[in-house]
C-alpha cells in the first residue's frame, strides 16, 4: 500500500482552503464507536458525530467493510446502466420510510433541490405558472441558492440577492399563517418544514407534531404537497426511522441526507401518493448520485440499523440523557429538549465559547446553534456506561460555566 504521512497542520498557517468554515483549532486522525482521538492520541467523547451523520458512530467495522470490499470491486458506472444495488437500498430505505420513490442524490441541499423541483413540477402540471411554496422562519434548507432562499435565517442569505423567488414565509408552528397565506396566494402548491429545527436550535413547534397532522390536513384541503426535510431528523435520529413517524401522516416528499451514509455523502428525496410520478426522464438526474458504492453504503448502513436495533437504542438512550439533564440542573434556569438523540439544552445567556469548555477541559465534542443552544448529535448506539460519561462531562461543564 502507498502510504502518504501529512506534516501536522498549523492551525495559526494560512493555507489555500476557502474560509467558508471558522475551524476549531483540532483534528482528528482516527475515531471509534463514540469517540474520536488526536494524533497524540488524546480521547474525546463525541457528542457531535459530525452534525448529525455519524450515526452508527466512528469507524463501525460493518461499514468500513462494506466500504473497503466494494471500493476494490466496482465503485461507479452510470445511472446510464442498472445498478442492483442502487435498487436494493431504494427498496430498504422505501421500507423504513413508507416513501414509494427515491432519488438519490450527494447531500441534503442537493435532496431538497429535488423536492422543490417536485412542487414546481407539481404546479406546472396545473398549469400554475408562478407555483410557491410555504417555509418556516428559523427554518434550514442547505446552501444552494433554491435551499438558501427556502431558509428562514437572513444570515444564511446575505451577500447572494437575488434570491430565487416562490417561496411565502411563516413563523414555524403558526398554522393560521398558512391559511391567511392560502387566502392570498392562489398559486400555493407545496409546504417545506423541518419536523424539528435543527439548525433553529431543536425547537419542535408549540403545538408538537401534531404541527404536522394539523400541515397534512391543509394540504390535504388544498391540494397541496406536503413536503417534509429530514435531512437531520432521519435515519434514526429522533428515535424513529423518521420524525414524522411519531405521528400518524405520511408526506407526499420526503428528504434525508445526513445519517444516511455514515459518513458517506449521500441524500435521497422521496415521493409517495400525489408527488410520484412528476420527475422522469430528462427531468432531474446526478452523475454521482446513487453510485455503486454509495448505494451499497446506504442498503448497508439501513441494514445495521435494522439488526442492532438502533433505532430503539436512540429512544431509549435519548430519553435516559434528556431525564439525568433535567435532573441535574432543575435548580437552574435551563430547558432540556429532545427527541431521541437529538437534544437541545437551552441555557440563559449566549454559550459559543462552551464549545472550547468542554473540548479541552472536558474532553466532549459539543456544537452551540441559535446562541445560547447546546446541540447534542451523539451516535445512537451509544450505551448506557458512554451516556453516563456524556452526562458526567457535560453537567459540570455547564454548571461552571453558568457560575463563572
Ligand atoms: C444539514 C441540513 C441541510 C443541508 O444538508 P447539506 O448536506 O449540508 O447540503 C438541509 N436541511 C437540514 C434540516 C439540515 O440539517
Amino acid at each position: 500500500m502507498n502510504h502518504i504521512t501529512l506534516a501536522p497542520v498549523q492551525s495559526d498557517q494560512p493555507t489555500h482552503l476557502m474560509a467558508t468554515y471558522g475551524r476549531q483549532a483540532i483534528s482528528f486522525v482516527r475515531g471509534r464507536g463514540s469517540y474520536l482521538y488526536t494524533e497524540d492520541g488524546t480521547e474525546y467523547l463525541d457528542a457531535l458525530t459530525g452534525i448529525a451523520v455519524c450515526g452508527l458512530g466512528h469507524a463501525h467495522s460493518v461499514i468500513a467493510e462494506a466500504i473497503a470490499e466494494q471500493a476494490a470491486t466496482l465503485v461507479h458506472t452510470s445511472n446510464i446502466f442498472e445498478i442492483p444495488w442502487q435498487t436494493a437500498a431504494a427498496q430498504k430505505l422505501a421500507e423504513v420510510s413508507g416513501m414509494q420513490e427515491i432519488f438519490f442524490s450527494n447531500s441534503g441541499a442537493e435532496s431538497n433541490e429535488g423536492a422543490i423541483k417536485i412542487a414546481r413540477k407539481y404546479g406546472s402540471q396545473q398549469g400554475i405558472q408562478h407555483p410557491k411554496i410555504i417555509v418556516a422562519e428559523k427554518s434550514f434548507h442547505g446552501r444552494t441558492l433554491a435551499t438558501l432562499s427556502a431558509t428562514g435565517n437572513a444570515k444564511v442569505q446575505e451577500g447572494f440577492f437575488p434570491l430565487v423567488e416562490g417561496f411565502i414565509r411563516v413563523p414555524f408552528g403558526d398554522i393560521e399563517a398558512i391559511q391567511e397565506a392560502a387566502l392570498h396566494h392562489p398559486d400555493i402548491v407545496a409546504i417545506l418544514v423541518e419536523p424539528i429545527q435543527g439548525e433553529g436550535g431543536i425547537n419542535t413547534a408549540p403545538q408538537g407534531f401534531s404541527y404536522l397532522e394539523e400541515i397534512r390536513a391543509l394540504c390535504n384541503q388544498h391540494n397541496w404537497l406536503m413536503m417534509l426535510d429530514e435531512i437531520q431528523t432521519g435515519n434514526g435520529r429522533t428515535g424513529k426511522f423518521f420524525a414524522y413517524q411519531h405521528t400518524n401522516i405520511t408526506p407526499d416528499v420526503l428528504t434525508t441526507a445526513k445519517g444516511l451514509g455514515n459518513g458517506f455523502p449521500v441524500g435521497a428525496v422521496m415521493t409517495q401518493g400525489k408527488a410520484v410520478g412528476l420527475l422522469g426522464p430528462g427531468s432531474h438526474g446526478s452523475t454521482y448520485g446513487g453510485t455503486v458504492l454509495g448505494s451499497r453504503v446506504v442498503y448497508t448502513v439501513i441494514d445495521t440499523i435494522q439488526k442492532e436495533n438502533v433505532v430503539e437504542n436512540a429512544d431509549k438512550m435519548g430519553r435516559y440523557i434528556v431525564e439525568q439533564l433535567r435532573q441535574a440542573f432543575n435548580e437552574l434556569d435551563i430547558q432540556v429538549r429532545g427527541f431521541g438523540m437529538m437534544i437541545g439544552i437551552e441555557l440563559p445567556k449566549p454559550c459559543a465559547e462552551l464549545v472550547n469548555i468542554t473540548r479541552d477541559e472536558y474532553k466532549l465534542i459539543v456544537n452551540v446553534t441559535a446562541g445560547n443552544v447546546v446541540r447534542l448529535l451523539p451516535p445512537l448506539n451509544m450505551s448506557k456506561d458512554q451516556a453516563d460519561d456524556l452526562i458526567n462531562r457535560l453537567v459540570p461543564a455547564i454548571q461552571n460555566f453558568l457560575a463563572a
